[in-house]
């Protein structure tokens, strides 16, 4: 149910009261910082929509809400690119939303990451959300309100806030370590790790490794811990060894949106205000078929 979720009570009541005046079809855009629910409000919405138990809210125990939970559920999709949606998903899109529902209830599209759209997959985005076919609900999500201005203007936005520690449970300090990042603050509060225990900025090229390989909390907080070390003895680095740190990041992994996770967090840790806008644009980088090695000695050169 909406009141098992912890925060957020405006959004809360808001979906709820959409949900029990019956909508016919709706395109709605959830957008709140990085680590904020905006999944966990998305498949909300999609079960309040669709539960077979509850009409005016998700029960969480039927077999929609179950099958929407484990992603088997064939008519709430979600649709995502680390890179940004491409135009040929947002046609299959467009295509399946004209095609009746599987289980005769409603279909739910759900679009992550609105703000990495292209211009042309937005342009043929427009079109459909504009005026979804009866039982059609699209849910975007965005991290931010920075996107084409008509797709704004033809959703209702509703702005999913962070939980902030108390809701979490966790004190203020262990709050910034995960920048409020409430997936990896969830698995950390289970594991229970000592998050004052320095790890060295020159093994980050094998903490990445061992994430990539197992994808664990422990590995994640380990180049958390390696950025942080690298951050606090930056002026005191040549730049041979700031190159040598861009390079280890590399050799753990050659993955973009690894290298931008590493720059967004570095940026986030910067305290020279006046290099932000320069180490954005290096980031932004990424996004183009820039050579990521490079990109990153430039970053931590700069930084
Ligand atoms: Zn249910």
């Amino acid at each position: 149910m909406f009141g098992d979720i912890i925060s957020n009570e405006e959004a809360k009541s808001f979906l709820k009261n959409e949900i029990k005046i019956g909508k016919k079809s709706g395109t709605y855009l959830f957008y709140g910082e990085r680590g904020s629910e905006l999944m966990e409000f998305s498949l909300a919405f999609a079960k309040g929509l669709n539960c077979s138990e509850d009409p005016v809210d998700f029960c969480g125990k039927c077999d929609v809400c179950l099958r929407i939970d484990s992603g088997n559920y064939p008519d709430v999709e979600v649709v995502e690119d680390p890179t940004g949606i491409k135009i040929n998903q947002v046609r299959e899109v467009i295509y399946k939303a004209s095609s009746s529902s599987y289980e005769g209830r409603k279909k739910v599209f759900i679009l992550k990451d609105i703000e990495n759209l292209r211009v042309e997959a937005a342009n043929a985005l427009l079109k459909i959300i504009e005026e979804p076919g009866e039982g059609t609900f699209f849910i975007m999500t965005s991290h931010s309100l920075n996107i084409i201005p008509t797709i704004i203007s033809r959703s209702t936005a509703v702005h999913i806030k962070k939980k902030n520690p108390e809701e979490l449970g966790i004190t203020e300090e262990e709050y910034e370590f995960f920048f409020g990042d409430v997936a990896e603050i969830e698995m950390y509060k289970k594991i229970g790790i000592d998050l004052h225990h320095p790890v060295s900025y020159s093994d980050i090229g094998e903490h990445i490794k061992n994430y990539v390989k197992d994808g664990e909390i422990e590995s994640r907080i380990n180049i958390k811990k390696s950025l942080r070390d690298f951050m606090g003895n930056r002026r005191f680095l040549d730049d041979i060894e700031k190159i040598y740190f861009a390079e280890e990041i590399y050799r753990g992994s050659r993955d973009r949106s690894v290298a931008e996770s590493i720059m967004y967090e570095g940026i986030l840790l910067n305290d020279d205000l006046s290099k932000t806008e320069g180490l954005l644009h290096i980031k932004g980088m990424l996004r183009f078929p820039v050579n990521v090695q490079l990109a990153l000695k430039m970053f931590f050169l700069k930084i």
